[in-house]
């Protein structure tokens, strides 16, 4: 069975079972997922996200809960943003910043292409902001660029959501009173990742090489492998100290431990679907298996469940 009918098949499942208890014990966003498009109903989810300020260090804030998380420097140069959210939560995310300060919007930076991270790039553009990303970045943005795992094709964004400045292997920005140093990963989750570091106030956020407590999505389409996720992750923790603050693209705000737990968990499940996809299973046997089983419950609550993430782990091995 290929891995399209698999997950249609799944879906058909859950529709025909209805409130089974095997649907009951989904999440409401998997729920959701599976009745909907995946992309669909994580933008339509936007419109009801609650978004929370946290302050960090050294005038840097993180704004949680639309999409990938957010990170805010304000000052005299106006606002410097990490990452736009949903189109569809603008009013709350608009309503953050202006909590945060006065300061106009004036500078975007993407971490990677993804939709949950840069639908907002043309409402920001349109308030003032220049948009900033990998080179990568605008080139997925500017065409239609198919993501077979999220069943989605996504049109090329309209001018005004396209960045105009872009990085290659490394750039680094004054603005505010702040050294903001921008480093490109060799392709991890996408092959258009980089990391944002605010030096003074030691913050770095690594877009979605981390995901702090959740199963990562690892695009192939643009490509984002598995061996790419764990050599992000090796070269996020070659850089982390005990004192850094670390904004994941998804989950709470973290620090070392967390990066190193992420670690193991990528390198342990990967061994075990590579030892089982090597022994001539195929992906529905692995599924069956469960290489996830002794992690779904602190991992697999997202966006990316444990059977998603063997799938996803399956494409990149052997
Ligand atoms: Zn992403």
């Amino acid at each position: 069975m290929s891995e399209r009918s698999f997950d249609i098949s799944r879906r058909r499942f859950i529709l025909s079972a209805g409130f089974t208890a095997a649907a009951l014990s989904l999440t409401p966003r998997q729920f959701f997922g599976a009745e909907q498009n995946l992309v669909a109903g994580a933008r339509a989810s936007g419109a009801k996200a609650k978004i929370a300020t946290q302050a960090l260090r050294g005038n840097v804030s993180a704004l949680i809960g639309s999409g990938g998380n957010i990170a805010v420097l304000p000052g005299s140069d106006g606002k410097l943003i990490i990452d736009s959210g949903y189109l569809t939560s603008r009013p709350q995310i608009a309503a953050a910043l202006d909590g945060i300060s006065r300061d106009p919007i004036k500078h975007l930076v993407n971490t990677h292409w993804h939709f949950d991270h840069t639908d907002g790039n043309e409402w920001m553009h349109s308030a003032g902001a220049t948009i900033m990303a990998h080179e990568n970045t605008k080139k997925h943005l500017s065409t239609t660029t198919r993501v077979d795992d999220w069943d989605f094709t996504f049109p090329p964004l309209p001018a005004a959501a396209i960045p105009t400045e872009l990085t290659g292997a490394e750039k680094t920005l004054h603005l505010n009173g702040a050294t903001i140093a921008l480093r490109h990963y060799d392709p991890a989750h996408t092959d258009s990742d980089i990391s944002i570091y605010f030096t003074e106030a030691d913050v770095l956020h690594t877009g979605d090489t981390w995901w702090n407590g959740y199963y990562p999505f690892i695009d192939y389409s643009t490509g984002g492998s598995i061996d790419g996720m764990i050599k992000a992750a090796e070269a996020n923790l070659a850089m982390v100290t005990d004192k850094m603050i670390v904004i994941p693209g998804h989950g709470p705000i973290g620090g070392k431990s967390g990066l190193v737990q992420y670690r193991d968990l990528l390198v342990t499940v990967r061994d075990r679907v590579a030892a089982l996809k090597g022994e001539g299973k195929s992906l529905n046997e692995i599924v069956a298996a469960k290489p996830t089983a002794a992690y779904d419950a602190k991992w697999g609550t997202g966006f990316v469940n444990g059977e998603f993430f063997t799938k996803l782990i399956y494409k990149g091995v052997g």
